[in-house]
């Protein structure tokens, strides 16, 4: 994929710092609520759906299934226009929460809705975004 400067980059914030330093060791972080045990991912300070506090960090599997998927075609910003066309895909995760992310070229051209899928990371910057791999 190809990667032009200056890309808008996630700035992380003491609610999401732990995800993104997940990101950054090479693990998926997700919260799950101790009160009512779901799970979630955006970070966020309370649990959405009891609002309880106590939200504690978990590592994932990072397998997931294609829930939906599309191509980008015209890029939203100019710092998109050498990826384009790219492929943005939304994933049921296999703890329960639903991750959106970049294709790599090599999961794009596979891609389906139903197929089977890891969370890979690629390096951005100095940053550790989350993308999407496909599984042999
Ligand atoms: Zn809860």
């Amino acid at each position: 994929m190809t990667v032009v400067a200056p890309y808008p980059l996630p700035q992380p914030d003491a609610q999401t710092r732990p995800y993104w330093d997940g990101c950054a060791a090479g693990r998926l972080m997700y919260q799950r609520c101790a009160d009512c045990g779901r799970v979630q991912l955006i970070p966020r300070a309370l649990c959405e759906h009891c609002q309880s506090a106590q939200l504690g960090w978990l590592p994932a599997s990072r397998k997931g299934t294609v829930l939906s998927f599309t191509t980008v075609h015209r890029a939203p910003l100019p710092v998109f226009k050498a990826m384009a066309p790219y492929v943005i895909a939304l994933l049921e995760m296999e703890e329960g929460f639903r991750l959106m992310a970049n294709a790599t070229p090599q999961a794009a051209r596979a891609i389906s809705i139903g197929a089977k899928v890891r969370v890979g990371f690629m390096q951005i910057e100095g940053m550790s975004l989350p993308c999407v791999e496909a599984v042999e």
